[in-house]
């Protein structure tokens, strides 16, 4: 039983019961909670502070191995980046120099970046976004380059096929040279007995000797005519066609298709020739030019000057 509370009356000189009024006592109730509740929220906050519940440790863990991984990534994005930079150097220094291709700019190297950059503002995390930025960059800059690669292949091969039908190689056997009787240029004809250009280059061999194909290409003609006698034409492609006459015989038709070094007749004495011998010619858009510069892959510097020398030394053609 709760215990009746006194307070002394000078008025009456006697002791009476304290009567609490509803609202002073409601006042004080509230009094009392409210101190109760403000007690409670700061010893809650401290030992929430110094004492976390387990689950709250394992997230903050979490999130400190996400950002070390993070870090990780970002730096392989940048390593990745730096190896693309090297790879772009030298195709533009390099590969696309040696092809004739100009070098792309950074401006086409960086096409298309922007919309995806656009897409990224959505993110919310500036580190995030910062790593998908650098990740989209990167993925465009191999795009490009991808398609850079692509460009060379196919200019390579174009180009591979360039140099395999160009005229390249001597058309007879002439390892120490001496087979070369004539040059291109002004010559006194053997039987018509005046000098005229003389449109190609006689070499002198053995009836029977093997003739090959100078460059890769197409027998555009082989038949017997008046002058050249038995004779070869072959189209290279690339504006480029050769013609082997006086031959004994050929054996190649119209329409086959040669490669270089391959045999297409024989050293002869046909048509208007004094010895057996093979006439050389190559013509550039239809107008002959001088075969002497055609052996790149025959002959070095000192070679090519012997052979001009020697060459030079006779003032009648064969034919
Ligand atoms: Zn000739």
């Amino acid at each position: 039983m709760a215990q009746m509370r006194y307070t002394y009356n000078p008025d009456t000189c006697k002791y009476e019961p304290v009567v609490v009024s509803p609202k002073v006592a409601g006042r004080k109730i509230l009094n009392f909670l409210g101190i109760s509740f403000l007690i409670g929220l700061t010893g809650a906050f401290y030992f929430n502070y110094r004492f976390p519940l387990v689950d709250e440790t394992l997230q903050a863990e979490r999130n400190q191995k996400l950002k070390t991984e993070w870090r990780v990534l970002y730096k392989q994005l940048q390593r990745t980046s730096n190896q693309l930079s090297a790879l772009e150097h030298n195709d533009d220094q390099n590969y696309r120099v040696i092809l004739d291709l100009e070098p792309l700019d950074q401006s086409q190297r960086e096409a298309g970046v922007g919309g995806r950059e656009r897409e990224s503002e959505s993110i919310p995390y500036p580190i995030i976004r910062t790593a998908y930025e650098q990740a989209e960059k990167i993925k465009n800059r191999l795009d490009i380059e991808a398609q850079s690669l692509q460009q060379l292949m196919n200019e390579l091969l174009k180009k591979e096929k360039m140099w395999a039908s160009r005229p390249a190689i001597q058309p007879v056997s002439n390892k120490d040279l001496k087979h070369l009787h004539t040059i291109f240029g002004l010559r006194m004809h053997p039987l018509l007995g005046y000098v005229r250009p003389h449109n190609g280059l006689d070499f002198t061999a053995p009836q029977g000797s093997p003739v090959y194909a100078t460059g890769d290409g197409k027998v555009s003609y082989a038949q017997y005519s008046t002058s050249y006698g038995n004779v070869v034409f072959i189209n290279h492609g690339y504006d480029f066609e050769t013609r082997y006459a006086h031959l004994t015989n050929f054996i190649v038709a119209s329409g086959q298709f040669v490669k270089r070094g391959q045999v297409i007749g024989y050293v002869g004495n046909t048509g208007l020739s004094v010895s057996a011998h093979l006439h050389y010619e190559v013509l550039y858009k239809n107008s002959p030019i001088n075969p002497i510069n055609f052996f790149q892959r025959d002959l070095n510097n000192k070679e090519y000057e012997k052979l001009v020398e020697i060459g030079s030394q006779a003032t009648s053609s064969l034919d």
